[in-house]
């Protein structure tokens, strides 16, 4: 490329001089000539008006004019002018050494013989050598009585004529060479900053776009490699801005817990970042046929066509989770959509959550129906009649007495919880003594454990612990799983109680040796109106909240509850409370 613009240039510009100099050298050469036969010719006119004057305008006969024309012409014997003299026939009649011949009877003596002489000279070769011939009518009065016919040598000026041409010629070489050495050197100059700018660009296709390029002149040229420069300098901003943005994103795209899959325009996986791994097999799967095939009804077309530049979102079920999936098309700047980003979110807890809730009102529902239901039909059967009866009348207005505290108590439970979910519920934090709060929660239901001839047995410390917490809320934990252990246990039960310290914890714990929880159940009793055996804790007045009360409470003080059981042998409840920090 550089190359050829640098011989291209070399080339004009020798054509250039090659046509000056040709066209300046012909007009020289022509001018010269036409010059020098302007001259002869001048001089041949100048001759022969002068031999007319010469008296032969004064001669009144035709011998006195040939007489003076022939004195005349012997006059110019020395010269290498060759003068004739021809008589109206063309026949040359003097010098005497060419009469006789017509040799001479040409278109210029032809017109001279008929009055009408060519006013130029012609050219005639004489023994190989160039002359200029001119030819005019000798006339008495009117009458054309001869033709004087004059030869001047040329030679001279054709040899003049070859040597210009000659030096002309060495002027057109050494033009062209002076051309070629000064194209040479000018289209260096000029291709240099072009060959450095290429280098340049090439490098820069490699990605180096640090160096600049040296500014060497002024002119257009320098004020491209400027440019050039500026815009090696921006590109190279905007590309570490671009990478900068790049590494941003995928140190987004490989630490952030939602997947990540981008497909192209056919579906094919271009990049997926690792969190998809946890949600989908990617292994040996390079489509979004093999990925999503097992999951997805829609195909891969589907998504594309339906998608208008919205985002589409289908939930799917891997395993044990629930996943969303969002599509969302990526354009080019034509608006031209390019492929797919599919996030997968994992909604596993929201599904979760969402399942609770709606079980939450149906358990609310179904609690607060059965008592309302008691009370609505005993309360007609009363209005009905059976309050004539008062042993009747009494029954039914105790049972009615009982349904309404328990329902009183499931709201109150409700209440509780609610606040407790919401943060309302005030704590009022101090420290506390963990032995005494034992103390007077277990005196509190011994009477209890009596009725069902049940031993309590409090193993009281010798060390006083302190806590920080809220007493009557702790209170209200500790009573809850004592009261429990008197309610889920047999007749004659052993239920015993301990306080110990256990790492960073304070562990209160409550051991029955009652009925027992079933494995399967174990992990669900803190969940709101979950109960093991819901019959047996209706009749013994409990809502199936108090645990997840209890275990609001506990997280809110730090702490945890661990419960182990065994179907037949008993529970044990440990409430782990944080030490107090001193
Ligand atoms: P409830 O008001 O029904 O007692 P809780 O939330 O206090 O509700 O307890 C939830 C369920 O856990 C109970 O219904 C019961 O089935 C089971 N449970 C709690 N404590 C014990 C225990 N010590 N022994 C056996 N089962 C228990």
């Amino acid at each position: 490329m550089t190359r050829s613009i640098k011989w291209r240039m070399v080339s004009i510009y020798v054509l250039l001089v090659l046509i000056v100099m040709i066209a300046s050298g012909t007009l020289i050469v022509t001018k010269i000539r036409n010059n020098a036969y302007k001259d002869i010719e001048e001089n041949l006119k100048g001759a022969i008006s002068d031999m007319k004057n010469r008296g032969i305008s004064d001669a009144a006969t035709e011998e006195e004019i040939i007489i003076k024309c022939q004195d005349y012409i012997n006059s110019y014997q020395d010269s290498d002018r060759k003068i004739y003299l021809l008589n109206t026939n063309g026949i040359v009649t003097f010098p005497e050494k060419y009469t006789g011949t017509s040799s001479y009877f040409n278109t210029m003596v032809m017109a001279a013989l008929n009055d009408s002489p060519i006013n130029k000279t012609d050219k005639v070769y004489l023994d190989e050598k160039e002359y200029r011939g001119y030819a005019e009518p000798i006339k008495l009065g009117n009458k054309i009585i001869g033709v004087i016919y004059m030869l001047e040598p040329s030679e001279q000026v054709k040899q003049n004529l070859i040597s210009t041409v000659k030096i002309i010629i060495l002027a057109i070489v050494l033009a062209i060479f002076l051309s070629v050495v000064f194209g040479v050197m000018f289209s260096n100059f000029l291709t240099k900053p072009i060959i450095a700018l290429s280098d340049k660009a090439r490098a820069m296709s490699q990605g180096d776009l640090d160096n600049e390029i040296e500014v060497l002149s002024n002119d257009e040229i320098g004020e491209l490699t400027k440019n050039f420069n500026i815009m090696a300098k921006t590109l190279n901003n905007n590309l570490i801005e671009i990478s900068s943005e790049k590494n941003k994103l995928e140190t987004v795209f490989a630490h952030m817990t939602d997947g990540i899959l981008v497909f192209d325009a056919f579906g094919v996986l271009i990049h997926s970042n690792p969190a998809s791994k946890d949600f989908i097999d990617l292994i040996d799967k390079f489509s979004f046929g093999e990925i999503m095939g097992d999951y997805l009804e829609v195909t891969y077309d589907e998504i594309l066509r339906n998608i208008n530049t919205e985002i589409r979102q289908y939930i799917i079920q891997i395993d044990n989770k629930y996943v969303n999936l969002c599509f969302a098309p990526y354009l080019d700047q034509k608006d031209n959509i390019l492929g797919n980003i599919c996030v997968l979110q994992d909604i596993t807890e929201h599904k979760k959550l969402e399942e609770m809730q709606k079980e939450f009102v149906a358990n609310v529902s179904h609690e607060l129906r059965t008592p309302l239901t008691t009370i609505k039909s005993y309360a007609e059967t009363l209005l009905d009649g059976a309050m004539e009866d008062p042993e009747i009348a009494t029954n039914f207005l105790n049972v009615i007495n009982h349904e309404g505290d328990r329902m009183t108590e499931l709201v109150k439970d409700l209440l509780e919880l609610s606040r407790l979910d919401n943060k309302q519920t005030k704590f009022k934090m101090q420290s506390i003594s963990l032995s005494k709060i034992l103390e007077g929660s277990i005196s509190k239901f011994q009477i209890h454990a009596k009725k069902k001839n049940q031993t309590m047995v409090y193993n009281s410390p010798e060390i006083d612990y302190k806590i920080t917490g809220d007493p009557n809320r702790v209170e209200q934990v500790i009573k809850n799983i004592i009261s429990n252990a008197v309610k889920y246990s047999f007749e004659d039960a052993n239920i015993t109680i301990d306080l110990i310290d256990k790492d960073r914890y304070v562990v209160v714990s409550i051991q029955d040796t009652g009925m027992g929880i079933p494995d399967e159940d174990l992990g669900r009793i803190f969940e709101r109106f979950y109960r093991v055996d819901k019959a047996r804790s209706r009749a013994m007045g409990g809502t199936g909240l108090g645990l997840a009360i209890a275990k609001e409470i506990m997280d809110y003080h730090g702490g945890h509850i661990k419960v182990k059981s065994e179907v037949g042998s008993g529970t044990c409840f440990s409430l782990y409370f944080p030490h107090k920090v001193a």
